[in-house]
C-alpha cells in the first residue's frame, strides 16, 4: 500500500467528495497531499486531519477553479509547499441540470469556467512543474459517453471537452513519461448527486449494475492510473459507473 510514497499530489477540490475520498487514499498508498477548494473550510480541515493521521503531510489551499489565475497560482503553490509535483488530480467540478432553454450564458461560462477553463490552467501550469514520470487524472462523466436523459446538454458538453484536453496532454507529455487519462464516473452518491435525491431513481435504470458508486470506489482507480503499475496507460479513459455504457 505504500506504492505512493515520496510522491507529491495535488487535487482540485478536495474538500468533499470524491475529491476528498481520491485525496485521502493517495495519502493511504504514501502520497503527501495538497487539494483546493472553494467554501467548504470546515470540511477541507477535517480532511486535512484525516491525511495527517495517516502519517502524510497535507495542505489545504482555498482556490476558486473559475479563476485561472488564481488555479495557476494554486498549482504553484502546492508545489512549493510540497516540495514538488507529481500528481495532479483535475476534480473539481459543478453540475447544471436543466432543460436547455432555462440555463442562462452566465450558467454556461459559470460550469465551463470550472469545468473546462479551470481544469485547463490546471494542467497548464502542473506540465511546467511535473516530474518525470507523473500523472493527470481529470475527471470526466458517463454523460459523455452516453447521456442519459434529458436536461445534461451543458454539462455533457463540458465534460466532453475533457476528453480532448487529456488526449491532447497524453501526446505533448508522454516523451516525458508523464500520462494523462479520464475516469469517467457513473452516478456515485455525493452531495452532488446523492443516492436518495430527486433524480435517483432515474439514474438507477440505465445501469447494468444498478446501485450508485461509492466515492471510494472512483478513488480506487485513479489511485491506480496514478500509480506506477498504470505507466504505460494513456490517452484513454476508465469507466467507473456501474455499466451505464454497456
Ligand atoms: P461534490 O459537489 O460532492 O464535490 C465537489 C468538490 O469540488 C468539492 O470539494 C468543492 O469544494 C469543489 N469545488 C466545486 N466548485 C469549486 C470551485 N469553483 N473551486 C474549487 N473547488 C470547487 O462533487 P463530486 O465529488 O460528486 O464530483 C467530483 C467530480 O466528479 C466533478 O468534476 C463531477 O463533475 C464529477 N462527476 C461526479 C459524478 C457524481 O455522480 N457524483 C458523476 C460524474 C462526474 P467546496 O465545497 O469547497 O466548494
Amino acid at each position: 500500500m505504500n506504492e505512493l510514497l515520496n510522491k507529491f499530489a495535488l487535487v482540485t477540490g478536495g474538500s468533499r467528495g470524491i475529491g476528498a475520498a481520491t485525496a485521502i487514499a493517495l495519502a493511504e498508498r504514501g502520497a503527501d497531499v495538497a487539494f483546493t477548494y472553494k467554501s467548504s473550510a470546515d470540511a477541507a480541515a477535517k480532511v486535512v486531519k484525516e491525511i495527517e493521521a495517516l502519517g502524510r503531510r497535507a495542505f489545504a489551499l482555498e482556490v476558486d477553479a473559475a479563476d485561472a489565475v488564481a488555479v495557476a497560482d494554486g498549482v504553484q503553490q502546492a508545489a512549493d509547499r510540497l516540495g514538488g509535483l507529481d500528481i495532479l488530480v483535475n476534480n473539481a467540478g459543478v453540475g447544471a441540470i436543466a432543460p436547455i432553454g432555462d440555463l442562462t450564458l452566465a450558467d454556461v461560462d459559470r460550469v465551463l469556467a470550472v469545468n473546462i477553463r479551470g481544469a485547463y490552467a490546471a494542467a497548464q501550469a502542473a506540465v511546467l512543474l511535473l516530474s518525470e514520470g507523473g500523472r493527470m487524472i481529470h475527471l470526466g462523466s458517463c454523460a459523455t459517453e452516453r447521456v442519459p436523459g434529458p436536461g445534461m446538454t451543458l454539462y455533457a458538453m463540458s465534460k466532453s471537452a475533457i476528453t480532448g484536453l487529456s488526449k491532447g496532454l497524453a501526446r505533448e507529455l508522454g516523451s516525458r513519461g508523464i500520462t494523462s487519462n479520464v475516469v469517467h464516473p457513473g452516478p456515485i452518491d455525493t452531495d452532488m448527486n446523492p443516492a436518495d435525491g430527486p433524480f435517483a431513481e432515474a439514474q438507477l435504470t440505465n445501469l447494468a449494475v444498478p446501485r450508485f458508486g461509492t466515492a471510494a470506489e472512483v478513488a480506487a482507480a485513479i489511485t491506480y492510473l496514478a500509480g506506477p503499475q498504470a505507466a504505460y496507460i494513456t490517452g484513454t479513459a476508465l469507466s467507473i459507473d456501474g455499466g451505464h455504457a454497456a
